[in-house]
C-alpha cells in the first residue's frame, strides 16, 4: 500500500486506467459506466469523476449513496470535487456521488428488484441487478484503490449525529476514523454482503460516514463530512493541509442499541443528538392524541445519543434512540462548549 508524504511525492508519469479510459496525470476526467438500461431501453450509467494527481500517491475512492434515499454524500461529494485540486494532488481520487443509480432515481432505497445494494457486495458478473451492479463497482473501482470513504445517513424519519462506522479493532481503520475526526466513532461489525465487508476481505481499509436523514440535507452533516474527508486525504498524504487536527473531542462507542417505543402514540422527544445520557433518564413520552395514557421512555444504559427518530408518530416496537456506550472514558466527562454547540447546530436543523 502506498504511503508517500505530500512533502516527498515524485511527479506523477502514470496515466491512470479506469473503466476503459486513460486519464493524464494533473487532470480529471467524468466518465459514465455502462451500467445497461430501463425498460424502454433508455441507457442507464453510474457516473464517476477520477482526479489523476500531478503527484505520485495512493488512490482513494469516496463514493455516496449506495442507498438511494441517503443523499447526503452527493452534496459533499459536488463540494469536495471543487476543492480539490488535481495539480496539487498527490494520488487519486474516484468521486462516485450516487452508487444505486436505480434506487435514486426512485427516491428508493433499494433497487427495482427490491435488493439492498449493501447486502450484494462483492457481487457476481452474471448475478441480479443489483449483484452485477455491486461487481461492476468492486472491478471498475474497489479494486483500483488503496483506500475507501462510504457515506450514509439515517433512514427516513431517522437522523444521525455525525459519525464514523468501523472496526475499532482494526488500526488502519481506527487511523481514518480519527483522523475524519467526526463527533463520534461507533465500533461496527460487519454486515454479510456490504461493501465494508467485500474491502476488508480485499484487504482495503474503508470507513463509513454516517450523518443525517434520507432525503434530507443537513449542513453541519456536509460541513463535518468534507473537513472528514480533507483530513484523510491529508492523512494518507495526498494534500498538504497546514492545520493540525485534534482528536480530542472524538466520542468512542464500542457498542451501541437502540430504545424502542414500548406502545404507540404520540412521541415528545426530550433529548438530542449528542447528548450524554444516565441510566433511567427521561427520553421522551408517549401519551394518547388527548395527551393521556403517557408513558416514560427512559435510556437503560449511559451513553450518548446518536441516532434518533424525527417522526412524532410512533408504533410500538418503533427505534427511537440509537445509544452509543462508550470505550475507555467516564461517560459523565464533559465533551466541552465546541462539542455541546455544534451538536446543537445539529439538533437545531433536525429536531
Ligand atoms: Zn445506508
Amino acid at each position: 500500500m502506498k504511503k508517500i508524504s505530500q512533502q516527498s511525492a515524485k511527479k506523477n508519469s502514470k496515466n491512470f486506467l479506469i473503466a476503459g479510459h486513460s486519464i493524464k496525470p494533473a487532470t480529471r476526467t467524468r466518465i459514465n459506466i455502462d451500467m445497461g438500461s430501463i425498460f424502454d431501453f433508455t441507457p442507464v450509467n453510474l457516473p464517476i469523476e477520477v482526479l489523476n494527481g500531478a503527484k505520485d500517491g495512493p488512490t482513494i475512492f469516496v463514493c455516496s449513496t449506495i442507498h438511494g434515499d441517503e443523499i447526503i454524500g452527493i452534496e459533499i461529494v459536488r463540494r469536495l470535487l471543487r476543492i480539490i485540486d488535481e495539480k496539487q494532488l498527490c494520488g487519486t481520487l474516484i468521486a462516485i456521488p450516487v452508487v444505486n443509480v436505480f434506487g435514486f432515481n426512485d427516491r428508493s432505497r433499494y433497487l427495482p428488484d427490491r435488493r439492498d445494494l449493501n447486502r450484494c457486495f462483492p457481487g457476481l458478473k452474471n448475478g441480479s441487478l443489483a449483484s452485477q451492479l455491486a461487481y461492476k463497482f468492486m472491478q471498475e473501482i474497489v479494486l483500483k484503490s488503496d483506500y475507501g470513504i462510504d457515506i450514509h445517513t439515517g433512514a427516513y424519519n431517522r437522523t444521525n449525529l455525525p459519525q464514523i462506522r468501523t472496526d475499532i479493532s482494526n488500526q488502519e481503520n481506527m487511523r481514518l476514523a480519527q483522523a475524519f475526526n467526526a463527533p463520534a466513532i461507533v465500533n461496527s461489525n460487519l454486515r454479510d454482503g456490504s461493501l465494508r465487508e467485500a474491502t476488508s476481505q480485499a484487504k482495503i481499509p474503508l470507513i463509513l460516514y454516517e450523518a443525517g436523514e434520507a432525503l434530507r440535507f443537513d449542513e453541519y452533516a456536509v460541513q463535518i463530512g468534507i473537513d472528514g474527508i480533507m483530513n484523510v486525504v491529508a492523512e494518507i498524504g495526498m494534500i498538504k493541509r497546514n492545520h493540525k487536527i485534534s482528536s480530542s473531542q472524538i466520542f468512542i462507542a464500542r457498542s451501541s442499541s437502540w430504545i424502542r417505543a414500548s406502545q404507540s402514540g404520540i412521541c415528545l422527544i426530550k433529548a438530542k443528538l449528542g447528548d450524554i445520557v444516565k441510566k433511567g433518564q427521561i427520553l421522551a413520552e408517549i401519551s394518547n392524541p388527548f395527551g393521556d395514557n403517557k408513558i416514560i421512555i427512559r435510556s437503560t444504559q449511559p451513553g450518548m445519543i446518536i441516532g434518533c427518530c424525527v417522526l412524532p408518530l410512533v408504533n410500538k416496537g418503533d427505534a427511537l434512540f440509537h445509544i452509543g456506550f462508550e470505550k475507555n472514558r467516564d461517560i459523565n466527562h464533559n465533551l466541552g462548549d465546541d462539542f455541546t454547540k455544534g451538536v446543537d447546530r445539529i439538533n437545531n436543523k433536525n429536531l
